[in-house]
């Protein structure tokens, strides 16, 4: 991350009624790259990441907004395809070493794993109090029909928007994109075309976003931490997907759940967590467990929940020792293997805490 920070200091009324007797929330930007800070390069005609310079260039209005906001950016702005738990690593860094200098964190990520470093953040950010708004853009900055400006600039009113005690309104890792804010480790890319690009289907927005930004506060995270915030580091990513479709390949299956040094596997299964019934693939499975691997039931369904009892089909998976991931996505199911993975060598604690809603993740009936 590059230390050098850009500060822009910046009064204005934005129509929050409940900051008039408050002091001026300092934000962190914390810029990583993606499309909203992008330029073609004239040689190829492809967008390639630039400088945090370029985008404050593009949004002069950013000085309008009642907030002191400082910046610090990836020393090398990447397309979001390139992100890693490194970067994971460092962003929750930065988070970490001025947690208690700013008010909220905005994070500023390509579309095209947010949702993976949304859902890896909540994980990593044990007990977080401060809002982390992460987003970004379809369009760059620069160009004339953006959705960037006003993505960055809502974010940034979220993350200062505060109760009338002084508490942040947003306690958690969240996206700001269109006309929502949704929680982070609920959120998938939809679209790869449409400035609604996110959703989160099986847990309501937490705010709705019109002339007013209408906070759902029957969902938002309002207790307090359990703990001083600490950041877990540890992130192991000996961990995959296996996606079924119909006709794939008992040679396949074989490999995949054979897959050297593998610790846990997020499978996607049919419907409410159904399987093939053939007893090579229950059989795969079961030993695939029995040799200690971490094995995830998750719904290709973008909506709705597992429920491997429902049906023989996902009794089998079930009764082969198959932990049942509810209705959770599986961009927050890969992240949170890599977390516990990488917090515990302890199957049995991995598997109890795979259960568990760490932070919001799933909704256990
Ligand atoms: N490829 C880009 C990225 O994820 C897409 C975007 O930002 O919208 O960095």
């Amino acid at each position: 991350m590059k230390t050098s920070r850009h500060s822009f200091r910046k009064r204005g009324y934005i129509g929050n009624s409940c900051r008039s007797t408050q002091k001026t929330p300092k934000i962190l930007i914390i810029y990583t790259g993606g499309t909203i800070g992008m330029i073609e390069n004239p040689d190829t005609g492809a967008l390639e990441p630039f400088n945090f310079e370029h985008l404050l260039e593009n949004v002069p209005k950013l000085r309008l907004l009642d907030l002191e906001m400082e910046s610090v950016e990836f020393e090398n702005p990447i397309d979001s395809s390139s992100m890693n738990p490194q970067h994971w690593q460092e962003i929750a860094g930065v988070i970490e070493e001025n947690y208690d200098k700013y008010d909220g964190f905005v994070v500023l990520h390509g579309t095209d794993t947010m949702a993976y470093t949304a859902s890896a953040l909540s994980f990593m950010l044990e007990n977080l109090n401060k809002p982390v708004i992460i987003t970004g853009s379809q369009l760059p900055i620069g160009d004339v029909r953006t959705d960037g400006e006003e993505n960055l600039i809502t974010a940034l009113q979220i993350a200062g928007a505060t109760c009338p005690n002084g508490n942040p309104k947003i306690r958690e890792v969240a996206i700001l994109f269109e006309d929502f804010l949704l929680r982070g480790n609920r959120s998938t890319k939809h679209s790869s075309d449409n400035f609604a690009a996110f959703s989160s289907n099986n847990y309501p927005p937490l705010a709705e976003i019109g002339m007013g930004i209408h906070f759902n506060f029957d969902q938002l995270r309002l207790s307090e931490p359990k703990g001083e915030f600490k950041v877990n580091y540890g992130m192991d990513t000996n961990v995959m997907y296996v996606d079924l479709f119909p006709g794939i390949q008992e040679g396949v299956v074989r490999h995949l759940f054979n897959t050297p040094g593998i610790k846990g596997i997020v499978m996607k299964t049919f419907g409410a967590g159904n399987g093939p019934n053939d007893p090579w693939f229950i059989k795969t499975i079961q030993e695939a467990v029995e040799r200690g691997i971490v094995v995830v039931n998750i719904s290709q369904c973008s909506n709705g929940s597992v429920n491997p009892g429902l049906y023989s089909a996902g009794l089998g998976i079930s009764k082969a020792g198959v932990v049942s991931g509810h209705d959770m996505t599986s961009e927050a199911a890969i992240t949170k293997l890599m977390h516990l993975f990488g917090c515990s060598d302890s199957r049995d604690e991995v598997i109890s805490a795979m259960k568990e809603s760490i932070c919001g993740e799933m909704t256990i009936e």
